[in-house]
């Protein structure tokens, strides 16, 4: 018997470690294509105040910076602009909230309903996300707590990359490693297998005919090698931190170099951990911001740091782009995403001419005035080029669609 589906409000938090994302769709039958949320709330955190901000269809509807908020009134006060807004009458009308975790590990490998167990799991993941999995627990907790009558759910941001053979997910330290859990997990799973699949939809192809490599470049960035629709290896590894080079985090560095800040300048794990995530990357070498919007304005005055950090950051691209498309034996496919993927003309420009020996070539008017999933490359480009909005919050929405009705995703 067919089931009858009813139109369907899901809830997306995506929590990072400075700002949470909200965002309210409705479903009236299974999506297929990214819809634009119903309404829109952000958070950005900082010492001293909470900034909140909700609009509706892209009108402001709230912009406030307050004293600094717990989760829970910072979260409350966006949630009431639904009611405002005329979105909902009750909150009872939420019938799931989509989490996105940051951390699954090697259990979590599809979305999942959260239940006692499964918090209890997330937060044994904890250890391997310090950064990242708290902050998701606790908006879980905040979301029960608020929003009692509504399903929650968790979708991985790890999950995509279970399919990453042995030979790629394993560190060459000690087998006891891979036992005790320390091996490559990957991570903006979310983003890459919702762009390679977008890409197999412009480009009308099957995922087996199909070697594509995923740049996801935000303020954190990775890469990962698709063949036959799945992930065979990426750039990010036990933590987000390895890879490429980011905004405030190094990517790939030599581990000594921690050991040597440790015996000889006495530097802390904690000392350390902070310089590595968030001082260094392209705000490390710039002195100035990890933001790539204003490495550029740098540049343009010639500043010499920045035009460092951002010739570093092209050649780390280009760098691991070289190892994924190795891995893959070829390249049918270049996506870029995400804040710098989709806006930044010259960092695809300064790529894409390093790859001329593969025969791919970009447009270079396209590739400067495209507007989001559009394809930059030549028509006799042998490698496609495509700039791809990335959308995380729908996919979640979705996912958790899927959950509710039974659909494998
Ligand atoms: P995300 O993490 O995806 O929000 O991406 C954040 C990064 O994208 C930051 O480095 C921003 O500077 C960069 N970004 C976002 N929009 C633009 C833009 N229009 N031009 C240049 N960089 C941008």
């Amino acid at each position: 018997m067919e089931l009858k589906l009813v139109p369907m409000k899901i809830l997306v938090l995506n929590a990072g470690s400075s700002s949470d994302k909200l965002a309210l769709y409705e479903f009236n039958e299974e999506p297929a294509h990214p819809v634009s949320p119903l309404w829109q709330g952000t958070i950005e955190w900082s010492q001293n105040q909470t900034k909140i901000s909700a609009e509706i269809k892209g009108k402001k509807i709230l912009d406030r910076a307050t004293h600094a908020l717990d989760y829970k009134e910072a979260i409350n006060s966006l949630l009431i602009t639904l009611k405002e807004g005329n979105i909902l009458s009750d909150f009872s009308q939420i019938a799931i909230v989509g989490h996105r975790v940051v951390h699954g590990g090697t259990l979590f490998q599809k979305p999942t309903w959260i239940t006692p167990d499964v918090t209890k799991e997330i937060k044994t993941l904890s250890l391997l996300a310090p950064l990242h999995n708290p902050n998701n627990l606790e908006g879980v907790e905040v979301c029960k707590a608020l929003l009692p009558r509504a399903k929650q759910a968790a979708v991985f941001d790890t999950a995509f990359h279970a399919t990453i053979p042995a030979k790629a997910n394993t560190y060459a330290g000690p087998y006891q490693w891979k036992e005790e859990g320390i091996q490559r997990y990957g991570f903006h799973g979310i983003s890459h297998q919702y762009c390679s699949q977008r890409c197999l939809e412009i480009l009308k192809k099957k995922p087996e005919q199909l070697k594509i490599v995923c740049c996801h470049l935000g303020n954190g960035a990775s890469l990962t090698a698709i063949a036959d629709g799945k992930s065979i290896d990426t750039t990010m590894g036990f933590t987000p931190l390895e890879g490429l080079m980011m905004g405030t985090r190094t990517g790939s560095i030599d581990p000594s170099i921690l050991l040597y800040l440790q015996k000889n300048k006495k530097k802390t794990p904690g000392e350390l951990l902070k310089i590595i995530n968030f001082d260094s990357g392209l705000k490390g070498i710039s002195g100035k911001s990890g933001d790539m919007r204003d490495i550029l304005q740098s540049c343009s005055q010639a500043d010499p740091y920045a035009i460092l950090a951002y010739d570093m950051y092209v050649h780390s691209l280009k760098r691991n782009l070289g190892a994924m498309i190795g891995v893959l034996n070829g390249l049918d496919a270049l996506i870029f995403t995400a804040g710098i993927g989709e806006n930044v003309p010259s960092i695809r420009k300064d790529v894409c001419e390093g790859l001329a020996y593969l025969g791919l070539a970009i447009n270079p008017q396209k590739n400067q005035d495209c507007r989001p999933d559009e394809i930059v490359s030549t028509p006799p480009s042998k490698v496609a080029v495509l700039v791809i909005k990335t959308q995380e919050d729908w996919s979640i929405a979705k996912d958790c669609w899927q959950l509710q009705n039974n659909k494998e995703t």
